[in-house]
């Protein structure tokens, strides 16, 4: 499937979660089998030279892509998940959003020394969410050798936020 194929799964809705915001709704692109099939496929392939042992995904969308992934090259699959969802020792980052601050949070032992996780979102905006996400793998011991994003909101940038290379599928400027 092209591109513009699986941005066709792919609906803006205007307006949500608040006014001025146009929302990428991935959801219409999970319930076709074929376009979800096609699209982990495509990040599969950008994704394997980045040799990661482990993937992560971030809460909750990024859950969607990083599972399936993982499962499919064989790998592991750790959560960062909102404050307080997570059983036992846990390690957190706050960081900055728009309006107020943020938290995700992941469980302390849950990378070995070293070990390279690379880190799935489902969309790329401004990169606040997933360089959060990159320092607090860091904290936890981990190499990050790259992060990946089903869709990028091209024009916010948020790839300069991040120090690692940023595999992205669907770009919209
Ligand atoms: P950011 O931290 O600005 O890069 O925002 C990325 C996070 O917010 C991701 O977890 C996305 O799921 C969500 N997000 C931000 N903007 C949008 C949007 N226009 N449509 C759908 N999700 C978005």
């Amino acid at each position: 499937m092209t591109e513009s194929e699986l941005k066709r799964h792919i609906r803006g809705i205007p307006d949500f979660p608040k006014p001025g915001i146009l929302f990428y709704d991935i959801s219409t692109l999970l319930r076709n089998a074929q376009a979800w099939k096609a699209a982990m496929a495509a990040m599969a392939e950008r994704i394997t030279p980045h040799r990661p042992q482990v993937l992560a995904g971030i809460e909750s969308r990024g859950f969607l892509l990083a599972a399936p992934l993982a499962l499919e090259l064989g790998l592991g699959f750790i959560m960062l998940r909102k404050p307080r969802k997570l059983p036992g020792a846990t390690i957190g980052l706050d960081y900055a959003l728009e309006y107020g601050t943020d938290r995700i949070e992941m469980q302390a032992d849950a990378i070995a020394p070293g070990q390279r996780v690379v880190l799935l979102d489902d969309l790329l905006a401004t990169g606040g969410t997933m360089a959060a996400g990159v320092a607090l793998l860091r904290q936890a011991g981990a190499e990050v050798p790259a992060a990946a994003a089903m869709l990028e909101l091209t024009f916010l940038g948020g790839r300069r936020r991040l120090d690692v290379p940023v595999e992205t599928l669907l770009t919209y400027d």
